[in-house]
């Protein structure tokens, strides 16, 4: 039989929009359900790395500068206005605790308002014991550390750079010693399983394997929410929280041009939201667009690069054996430019070529320095080995010349510190997962020793950002402005406040927190 259930607040999805929307509802005194379709909960928040970019109102100019036009001003200063609100909130009512993560700069440091030292904030290791009850539903993380190990967003940038930095060492002891102290969730699982204890406190009822089927309409207003069983009925309103389309193959292929082989972000990420909010007339936008990074296929599912394009012995390059950008930018930039989106292009296929000693000194694709690479790996096209740059260019299919010529040249750059065609290692951001003890420069390291590896990089993403267009109250606009009554939208369901930039890591999860909140204090009204 269906069941008709009645709440102020029906909230779709489990992630850091959603749970932040209903424990902000809870707060205000409102009645409050999260639903998701899958068997667990936390989304992408619970595979992400959990930074939070949650600065205050002294980022406006940069935001501004990051964001573009296509931004309107009320719901970027809504962000700044909010985001520190938030983050005050969430710590009051959940076992969470944030600290800095020192050093990492803003994407774009030398922007107007950019900042080098950063604003980026983790969740603090969360003993686990303190979200028992709902650990068993908590959504895997992207990648789990090995031996149960606590890794937090600073120690991966110490991890990365393999033996060469007494850091590095000191890091990985802290980590195998921390596995006596019991186990800790850091990064989104810490995220969202602290949001979920949040809830738990709080008395709101989580439903995992409920799906939203479609928004139940009632006298011209969204009333509530349909599930194979029955319909949550929403006093208030309902708050789309439910990711972006990171797997509908028909809304990539349409939108994007690309399909959905190569997005990390939650499989239950599906885009219902979005087509539900425009099937009752809201606008979309920044369609086209995703949280790119250049990523690696690897057989089991996409590598999504961090320092690996940073750290010195890498370069990228094109079919055509040219490099044809800063290859240590910030992960959205580069795909722009892969994509043909910026600057010339596009430059598909690319290929990440690096030599002995890069495979020698650092972490590669989790990998230790020096361990064999899969052979699958090799056996799937996605990497090469080769003992001369002519042979690998054959490999890869890329001119032998030009790519000599490349190599060439950039190992100048190497030698003089300058990168002149594309200013790598110019920006903090760039020497920020570089290699510290690299001089001149620590993202620029000669490519001399064989053999010579080539590893296939592909436009990947972290989930799409564009979708349901909403205003600084989180409520979703039809295309004349006007609201659609009782919709909300939040997170990866609604277009970014980024429009097609990045701000800073955690520049997707603090404006899905904070539009959460601002979803749940207008229904407070
Ligand atoms: C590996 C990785 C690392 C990342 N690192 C960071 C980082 O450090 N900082 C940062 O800011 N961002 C990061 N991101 C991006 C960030 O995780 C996402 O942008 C963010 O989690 C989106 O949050 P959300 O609440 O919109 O959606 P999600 O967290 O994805 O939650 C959406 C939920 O909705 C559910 N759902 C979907 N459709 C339905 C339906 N029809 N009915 C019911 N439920 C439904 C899904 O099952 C899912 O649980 C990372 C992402 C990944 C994958």
């Amino acid at each position: 039989m269906l069941r008709e259930e009645e709440f102020d607040v029906v909230v779709v999805g489990s992630g850091a929009a959603g749970m932040t929307a209903a424990l902000t509802a809870a707060h205000h005194g409102l009645s409050a359900v999260v639903m998701d379709g899958a068997e667990v909960y936390g989304g992408s928040t619970a595979r992400s790395g959990g930074g939070l970019w949650l600065p205050g109102p002294e980022a406006s100019t940069y935001l501004k500068h990051v964001a573009g036009d296509e931004v309107p001003a009320a719901r970027r200063d809504a962000l700044l206005e909010h985001g520190p609100d938030v983050l005050a909130f969430v710590t009051a009512h959940t076992p969470l605790e944030f600290a800095r993560v020192p050093g990492y700069p803003d994407y774009h440091p030398e922007a107007p308002g950019g900042l080098a030292e950063g604003r980026t904030l983790e969740p603090r290791p969360l003993d686990v014991r303190r979200v028992a009850e709902d650990v068993g539903t908590l959504a895997p993380p992207y990648r789990a550390a090995p031996n149960g190990m606590a890794v937090t967003a600073v120690d991966y940038r110490w991890l990365s750079l393999g033996l060469r930095h007494p850091r590095s060492a000191l890091t990985a002891v802290k980590l195998a010693a921390g596995r006596f102290r019991g186990r800790r969730l850091t990064m989104g699982q810490a995220l969202a399983a602290g949001l979920r204890a949040g809830l738990r406190s709080a008395g709101v009822p989580v439903r995992l394997g409920t799906p939203m089927t479609a928004l139940h309409v009632s006298d011209g207003r969204v009333a509530g929410v349909a599930t194979p069983d029955g319909v949550l009925t929403a006093r208030r309103g309902v708050v789309l929280a439910c990711g972006g389309f990171d797997h509908n193959e028909r809304m990539r292929r349409e939108h994007q041009d690309l399909g959905t082989a190569w997005t990390v972000g939650a499989a239950g990420n599906t885009g219902l939201g979005i087509e539900e909010g425009q099937r009752l007339g809201a606008a979309l936008d920044l369609m086209d667009e995703a949280w790119w990074g250049p990523s690696l296929p690897l057989t089991g599912g996409a590598y999504f690069c961090l320092a690996e394009r940073n750290l010195p012995g890498s370069l990228v390059v094109d079919g055509t054996g040219r490099r044809f950008v800063n290859e240590a930018a910030p992960y959205v930039d580069v795909v722009h430019t892969m994509l043909g989106r910026t600057g010339s292009g596009p430059h598909l296929p690319a290929w990440l070529v690096t030599d002995r000693s890069y495979r020698d000194r650092y972490l590669f694709a989790g990998r230790a320095p020096r361990a064999p690479l899969p052979k699958r790996w090799f056996d799937a096209g996605i990497a090469h080995r080769a003992d001369t740059l002519d042979e690998l260019a054959e490999r890869i299919g890329v001119p032998a010349e030009a790519l000599r010529a490349t190599v060439e040249r950039f190992n100048g750059f190497a030698a003089s510190g300058r990168d002149e065609d594309f200013g790598r290692g110019d920006s903090a951001y760039d020497r920020y997962y570089g290699d510290p003890r690299q001089r001149p420069n620590p993202c620029l390291g000669a490519l001399t020793r064989p053999p010579f590896l080539a590893f296939s990089l592909v436009p990947g993403d972290l989930g799409t950002k564009g979708g349901l267009r909403t205003d600084e109250r989180a409520r979703v606009l039809r295309e004349d402005g006007t609201p659609v009554p009782g919709l909300y939208a939040a997170g990866n369901t609604s277009a970014s406040v980024m429009g097609r930039g990045y701000a800073g890591a955690g520049a997707t999860l603090g404006p899905a927190m904070t539009f959460g909140y601002l979803a749940a204090r207008d229904m407070a009204g």
